[in-house]
């Protein structure tokens, strides 16, 4: 059974540097949490993040690192 994974990427705004704003993985909750925490370990609160519907921009290298397999296409 594999885990949907979710695509967030947080809004700007105060205290949140480009850097953060990747494109963070998040194990899809099975029921609507308090707040999400991404693989790398950041805690992202309602509103602060925008769900993609694919990978659009810069992924963040931090939760890339700790994927639990391969989740994107090598070009072979
Ligand atoms: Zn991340």
């Amino acid at each position: 059974m594999t885990q949907p994974v979710l695509l967030v990427r947080l809004r700007s705004g105060p205290g949140i540097g480009e850097r953060r704003r990747g494109v963070h993985l998040v194990s899809a909750p099975d029921s609507v949490p308090e707040h999400l925490t991404a693989w790398c370990g950041i805690k992202i609160a309602p509103g602060t993040a925008d769900l993609l519907p694919e990978f659009s921009g810069m992924p963040c290298e931090l939760c890339l690192a700790r994927a639990p397999r391969p989740i994107l296409p090598t070009g072979g």
